[in-house]
């Protein structure tokens, strides 16, 4: 199969629906071989508009979300940015294009964080990975200039938000059951500004020992 062809085919639809609108969106999803992210017998499937899954019952969101999470999030190059939800490492590695620099992801499953810091080393992508509860954030790399969940918390997370500082965004969908996702402002007064961006279905953001 033809990777780089059926990539370029699914970020030309996704132009064409209207569902990119950064140019620096645009190119990230074009940069980044989605195919080295999902099991091998996923592979073929790699450049559909779907999610996939990864392995340990967790999967990688469809391209659509990637891109519309990017467009929302618009982190500018140099940004520092704080993911929580590594996974098999696709939509940090699409972080790391439109920053240009390193990204910090917290992962809660030891073995996806595992796979994803070996892709990272082999494909290049300067993520640096850590296995513990997103929930916690990770302070000792703040403050962020933005940071988003690829996880559901029923709320966000109130050490996430203190780790990013004024004026920075975090995106994430929340909710337990019927989620939505949502963009937070941090003001410089501590408090957040919040608009909806519409229904999601992410996997949940889960504790360690459950
Ligand atoms: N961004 C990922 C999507 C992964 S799915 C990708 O491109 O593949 C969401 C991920 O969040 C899963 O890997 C899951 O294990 C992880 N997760 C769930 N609860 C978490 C928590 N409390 N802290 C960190 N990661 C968590």
């Amino acid at each position: 199969m033809d990777f780089d062809s059926a990539c370029a085919d699914l970020v030309d639809g996704l132009v064409d629906a209207g569902r990119i609108d950064r140019p620096a969106t645009e190119r990230a999803l074009r940069a980044v071989p989605r195919h080295e992210f999902v099991p091998t017998s996923c592979r073929e499937a790699a450049y559909q508009d779907r999610p996939l899954p990864i392995g340990e019952g967790q999967t990688i969101s469809a391209p659509h979300m990637v891109a519309m999470m990017s467009d929302l999030f618009a982190p500018d190059p140099g940004d520092r940015i704080l993911e929580i939800g590594t996974g098999c490492g696709y939509h940090a590695a699409v972080t790391a294009e439109l920053v240009d620099d390193t990204v910090y992801s917290v992962e809660v499953e030891p073995a996806l964080a595992d796979r994803a810091r070996d892709r990272f080393d082999r494909l290049g992508y300067d993520v640096r990975v850590r296995v513990g509860d997103g929930f916690d954030g990770w302070p000792a790399e703040a403050p962020y200039d933005g940071a988003y969940l690829t996880c559901a918390p029923e709320s966000t997370p109130g050490p996430v938000v203190e780790q990013v500082r004024p004026g920075a965004r975090i995106i994430a969908p929340v909710g337990r059951g019927r989620q939505e996702l949502v963009r937070l402002t941090r003001r410089a007064d501590g408090g957040v500004d919040r608009s909806r961006h519409g229904g999601v279905r992410f996997v949940p953001m889960r504790s360690p020992d459950s």
